[in-house]
């Protein structure tokens, strides 16, 4: 049982890397398969990391909620 490497944006098995890049043995994309989901996960990233914060909430003014 060998353990490959997936993608961690689209889940798919990571391609064989070919014996170009044997040197590091690892694609340029690692850990992702591909360029395009190397910049899909980093864009999660940045989206989920980065919130945006909607229009300011008014949570001092709970007087009249009492
Ligand atoms: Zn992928």
């Amino acid at each position: 049982m060998t353990e490959h490497p997936r993608c961690p944006a689209c889940d798919r098995a990571l391609p064989e890397p070919d014996s170009s890049m044997k040197s590091s043995g690892r694609g340029p994309e690692f850990p992702f398969c591909s360029k395009r989901c190397r910049l899909l996960d980093l864009d999660k990233w940045f989206t989920g990391s980065y919130v945006i914060p909607g229009p300011p909430v008014d949570t001092v003014d709970t007087d009249d909620r009492e």
